[in-house]
């Protein structure tokens, strides 16, 4: 893509836009959370979709014009539907984050109890930290992860959910390593006669693929967003049984949201279209082969990984323990300027702060669209591994800078 006629007028954005293009081309994005979609889907969200107002749903519009707007609806839901096997799907979720806002509105009252992962121990904003309205809205507490092992404490959760009786628990992680059992937190759930939130966000792509064990059809709801493991361009998406379909939709409209992003919801659609070639089936499965790759190697160094390894698309690696001194922001801000973009995290059991935290967590769905393999990722857990041994050493960080313009000549991203 070109920004020509954004140029022509207004130089200053198109600097910026041709800057965050070659950004990309030329770093190695391991943000967990981030991935790198198909021109298709970037053409399908700068459509003329972006001029139109479709508040409601297809066939139920408050406006007229809206005749292309529900086929591009349709299309996303009824791709989703055959992605997840979901009863009911709404696409009109602006972000993950909304996602989970939709459900919480049409599941809960203000005031009802949340039972959420500690942020720290790998939950998201959204499930209630107090910086975020479902922290102000609705009464929060939060279950753990075992500091020992590094997972989830399915018993100290469903004791905590038999004292606390929440309404709705919520599953479902930003930093967390191993495949969650999600039937068993549904078992806590209905013991306790609680709602149940899957939030799939980061592993929407690898539960579509049959990857990683679905919640769908298990929990009450399920979100996700669209733009993580699965290229569909950002948004979120609610999914859930015909039980709870009007609920959910009018908590999204007019609950939460106007008029939805139509241009994105034809990203989606394009994204979701992709996803069930199965192609993508390969793309996910290389996602976590090449996230184990990238752990045993980095462990292979020396470095520890919270739960002793991976079964998704990230690993969390512990500092303290092979590099007491060094800090995950340290090593971020090292990685960055040799061209390796990921994020300082937390870690169960943090010690340091959560602005300069004692982990960095790595993700695998960008390098494996740009073509990675197990091999690859390997000589990238060495380049990590050579900056987290010495952030500060000049030479270091311009040898590995110089391998990363290498990989990313050889594995090519964006025209
Ligand atoms: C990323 C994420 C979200 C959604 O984030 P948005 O930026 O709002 O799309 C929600 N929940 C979890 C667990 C996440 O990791």
């Amino acid at each position: 893509m070109t920004y020509e006629t954004v140029r022509a007028t207004d130089p200053a954005v198109a600097d910026a836009l041709e800057g965050e293009r070659e950004r990309q081309n030329d770093t190695l994005a391991m943000i967990a959370s981030e991935n790198h979609v198909s021109e298709a889907v970037m053409e399908a969200q700068s459509s003329e979709l972006t001029n139109n107002y479709a508040e409601g749903y297809p066939d139920e519009r408050y406006y007229g014009g809206c005749e292309y707007a529900d086929d591009v609806e349709q299309l996303a839901i009824d791709r989703a539907k055959e992605l997840w096997g979901a009863d009911h799907v709404n696409v009109q979720p602006h972000s993950g984050s909304q996602a989970n806002m939709g459900v919480y509105l049409a599941a809960l009252d203000p005031g009802d109890k949340i039972l959420s992962l500690d942020l720290t121990h790998g939950g998201h904003l959204s499930h209630g930290h107090p910086a975020n309205f479902a922290g102000q809205v609705y009464e929060v507490e939060q279950y753990e992860v075992d500091e020992e092992s590094g997972y989830i404490d399915y018993e100290g959760l469903h004791e905590h959910a038999e004292e606390y009786d929440p309404d709705i628990i919520v599953s479902g992680y930003s930093a967390y390593p191993r495949e969650v059992d999600f039937e068993r937190i549904q078992a806590t759930a209905d013991a306790v006669d609680a709602y149940h939130l899957a939030d799939i966000a980061h592993i929407t792509g690898l539960v579509a693929a049959g990857v990683h064990e679905s919640p769908v059809g298990v929990a009450d709801f399920v979100t996700g967003s669209t733009h993580k493991t699965i290229r569909a361009g950002r948004g979120g998406v609610i999914m859930c049984g015909d039980e709870h379909a009007d609920d959910v939709d009018s908590a999204v409209f007019p609950g939460s949201q106007g008029g939805p992003a139509m241009h994105n919801v034809a990203g989606k659609a394009v994204g979701f279209g992709e996803a069930l070639d199965p192609a993508f089936e390969r793309y996910a499965e290389q996602t976590v082969t090449n996230a184990k790759a990238l752990g045993e190697r980095l462990q292979d160094h020396g470095l520890d990984l919270v739960s002793g390894g991976t079964d998704n698309h990230l690993v969390l690696v512990d500092l303290r323990p092979s590099h007491p001194d060094t800090t995950g922001k340290e090593v971020e801000e090292s990685l960055e300027e040799a061209g390796i973009v990921l994020n300082a995290n937390t870690v169960p059991g943090e010690t340091r702060s959560a602005f300069n935290p004692s982990g960095i967590r790595a993700g695998t769905p960008a390098l494996t669209t740009r073509g990675f393999g197990e091999e690859a990722c390997c000589e990238v857990a060495d380049l990590i591994y050579e900056i987290v041994d010495a952030p500060h050493d000049e030479a270091v960080v311009a040898e590995v800078s110089q391998r990363v313009d290498e990989l990313t000549d050889e594995y090519t991203l964006y025209d």
